[in-house]
């Protein structure tokens, strides 16, 4: 079962390169299935040779599966750790063998030494507010496998048992740790593999819904979430910033298409610098951001888009001359009750329209003398507040 699981790491490592703690996992099942063939089929011979080797494979094979589930959340143990605790648990077993020979000594020392390692490393992973439910699952189930090695061994192991080579395999013992590996074993084997789909699935996401030239989200991905926060708005107040950066093409003309490139980045990390966490932002269109701002009042986003006005103006940007300055036009909306996103979208655009008109690097906004209509269709901008 661990080889095909560890067939089936390599695999995933395959497919993606970049996750090597896919390979440490991989190596994990491998070790243990060494370890395990040392004892089944007594390889060598003898009781104490056999009993240090195999303990070498398995504490191997723990500290491999710990350091490959941890770095999944770039967390480790780290080389020198590792490299004491395999010393600290063969030097003792190798103790228990040769110096003061003791079976059940053994036994403890590796089971409790190895319940140990996993609940450490678990605790590492305690689940926060946000963390997802497949990674929530995993935690789970590497505490619950790391914490049943002390009342397992206890309790089948015993105080006193004494156990001849030849029925240590018919030992309760040795049955209820076979179980404990076939099913928890195999369960985080199994939640591990759940994870790294799950973050391949994310990665796919990101890459789907993200502008790879400026870093925030692309039309798709802004049209997505922003749809998702205007429908649970509610009666909430929700602004759109449009901003399109003004004779764009001349820049690209002039400069050419890197140093175009260059402006859009950094406009979008001037966009990323002036929001909160609560904002989206997205590049909607080749030169056109949109930001939408969730719980802000017209006069709040305004506030907001002027100072994204100014920060562009005064920027001087990689591979453009300073005398050259760039610039964008707003438009900003307050969501009315009952508008769609869509219809937010079509009004801001109207002012956008209205700014570049009017002699561009300015916002537009609509002021409202009367109360709001209650028809979108019947809808008009009672008037138009140019700044500056
Ligand atoms: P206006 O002030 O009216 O907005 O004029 P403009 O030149 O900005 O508008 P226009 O729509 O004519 O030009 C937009 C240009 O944006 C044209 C296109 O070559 C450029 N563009 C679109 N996407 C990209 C991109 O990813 N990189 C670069 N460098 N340029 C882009
Ligand atoms: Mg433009
Ligand atoms: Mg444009």
């Amino acid at each position: 079962m661990f080889l095909v699981f560890s067939f089936v790491f390599c695999c995933a490592w395959l497919v993606e390169r970049k996750r090597h703690y896919l390979l440490l996992l991989a190596l994990s099942c491998i070790l243990f299935c060494a370890g395990a063939s040392v004892q089944i089929f007594h390889l060598p011979d003898s009781a104490y040779p056999n009993a240090v080797i195999s303990s070498v494979f398995y504490t191997s094979a723990v500290i491999a599966a710990t350091e490959g589930i941890l770095g999944r959340s770039q967390k480790q143990l780290g080389l020198r750790v590792e490299l004491a605790m395999l010393l600290v648990i063969t030097g003792l077993i190798w103790f228990f063998c040769y110096v003061t020979p003791h079976v059940l000594a053994r036994i403890y020392i590796q089971n409790f030494g190895y319940g140990a390692i996993l609940l450490i490393a678990s605790l590492r992973l305690v689940p926060g507010p946000r963390t997802r439910p497949v990674d929530r699952a995993l935690f789970w189930i590497m505490f619950v496998f790391a914490v049943q090695f002390f009342p397992r061994t206890a309790l089948t192991a015993g105080p006193n048992a004494l156990f001849s080579a030849r029925d240590f395999g018919q030992s309760p013992f040795w049955q209820a740790l076979q179980v404990s590996l076939a099913v928890l074993g195999a369960a985080l084997a199994f939640a591990i593999l759940a994870a790294a789909l799950s973050d391949l699935l994310d990665d796919l996401r990101r890459e789907r819904d993200n502008d790879p030239l400026t870093g925030v989200l692309n039309r798709r991905g802004f049209e997505e979430r922003s749809g998702v926060l205007v429908t649970r708005a509610g009666g909430a107040s929700v602004s759109l910033v449009l901003c399109d950066l003004d004779h764009f093409k001349s820049i690209n003309d002039t400069y050419g298409h890197p140093a175009g490139d260059d402006v859009l980045r950094q406009v979008g990390a001037i966009l990323v610098s002036e929001l909160q966490s609560s904002d989206i932002a997205g590049r909607i269109g080749g030169e056109e951001f949109a930001i939408l701002m969730p719980d802000t009042p017209e006069e709040d986003a305004a506030a907001v888009a002027e100072r994204i006005r100014k920060r562009i103006e005064r920027q001087a940007f990689d591979r453009i001359p300073t005398s050259r300055r760039v610039s964008g036009s707003f438009g900003v909306v307050e969501r009315r009750s009952a508008e769609s996103l869509h219809d937010v979208m079509v009004r801001a655009d109207q002012l956008l329209y209205k700014a570049k008109s009017d002699g561009r690097n300015r916002l537009a906004r609509a002021v409202e003398e009367e109360r709001p209509p209650a028809s979108i269709s019947s809808l008009k901008l009672a008037a138009v507040h140019v700044v500056p």
